[in-house]
C-alpha cells in the first residue's frame, strides 16, 4: 500500500485531468476491475473506457450505462470479432490486415462502422503485437484500406518498451509519431484518410512522455483504478 491507494477513483481521475493538456482524450483502462469501479469513474464524468478481453467488455457493457464508449485495446483473436462488432466503438489494437478486413466485414454485417487504430510495433520486446513501421507504410501505400467497408481508420496505437529508461521510451513514442506523420502526408491522404488524426500512446507510467511526443489519446489504467490482480 502506498499513499496513492488511499485516494478515490474520482480523486485520481481529477488529478490526471488537471495535469493533462486540454484536448487529449483519456481512455480509462478498466480491465480486471469490477463494474463498480467503472461506475465510480462514470460518476466523475468519465465516458470513455478501455477493455482488453471481449467477454469482459460485453459483460460490463450489459450492466453499465449505455452512453459509455468502449474501446477494445487488447489482442483481438479473429474468432472473437463477430461478438465485438457493433459493440466497441473503436478497436485500438488492429495488428494485421486480415483483422482489419474482418472487423470491417463483421461491422458491415450488423450495419455498424467501427473506428480502428492500427497498432504499430515500436517497442524493443518482440512479444508486443503490431505492424512494424515499414510494414505499415507498405500497406498504407497500397491504398487498399480505402475500399474496406465497416471500418473508419482513425489513426495509430503504440506501446513503448517496458523499461524505466525514459530515453528508450521517448524514442519509441517518437518513432510512432513519425510513422503517424508520414501516413498523414501520403498522397491522397487528405481524402482517403480525412479523419486519421488519433495517436493513442502512453499508459500510467509513461503518458507524460507520450504527450510530449504528440499523443492525442492516452490509455490509463492503474493510475485511475489502482493495481490490477492480473496483467495482460
Ligand atoms: C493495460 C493496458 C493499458 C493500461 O496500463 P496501465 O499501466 O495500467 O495504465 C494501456 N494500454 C494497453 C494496450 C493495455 O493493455
Amino acid at each position: 500500500m502506498n499513499g496513492k491507494q488511499a485516494l478515490t477513483i474520482s480523486e485520481r481521475l481529477a488529478a490526471i485531468r488537471a495535469e493533462i493538456p486540454e484536448g487529449i482524450q483519456i481512455v480509462a483502462v478498466s480491465k480486471f476491475h469490477p463494474a463498480q469501479a467503472i461506475r465510480d469513474a462514470y460518476e466523475a464524468g468519465q465516458r470513455l473506457f478501455g477493455e482488453s478481453r471481449v467477454q469482459e467488455l460485453l459483460e460490463k457493457m450489459a450492466v453499465l450505462p449505455s452512453d459509455i464508449r468502449w474501446h477494445f485495446i487488447g489482442h483481438l483473436q479473429t474468432n472473437k470479432v463477430r461478438q465485438l462488432a457493433g459493440k466497441a466503438v473503436m478497436v485500438e489494437s488492429v495488428d494485421s490486415v486480415r483483422l482489419l478486413e474482418l472487423i470491417g466485414a463483421e461491422s458491415a454485417r450488423v450495419g455498424a462502422v467501427t473506428e480502428v487504430l492500427l497498432q504499430v510495433h515500436v517497442a524493443e520486446e518482440d512479444t508486443k503485437f503490431g505492424f512494424t513501421p515499414v510494414e505499415l507504410l507498405d500497406y498504407m501505400h497500397t491504398g487498399k484500406y480505402a475500399g474496406i467497408e465497416g471500418v473508419r481508420l482513425r489513426g495509430l496505437m503504440a506501446m513503448a518498451s517496458n523499461t524505466d529508461d525514459n530515453s528508450r521510451v521517448r524514442a519509441d513514442f517518437r518513432k510512432a509519431a513519425e510513422t503517424f506523420r508520414i501516413i498523414k502526408g501520403l498522397p491522397g491522404a487528405e481524402t482517403t484518410l480525412a479523419d486519421f488524426n488519433v495517436l493513442s500512446m502512453g499508459m500510467s507510467g509513461d503518458w507524460p512522455t507520450a504527450v510530449e511526443e504528440g499523443a492525442t489519446m492516452v490509455r490509463i489504467g492503474s493510475a485511475i483504478f489502482g493495481e490490477r490482480n492480473y496483467h495482460s
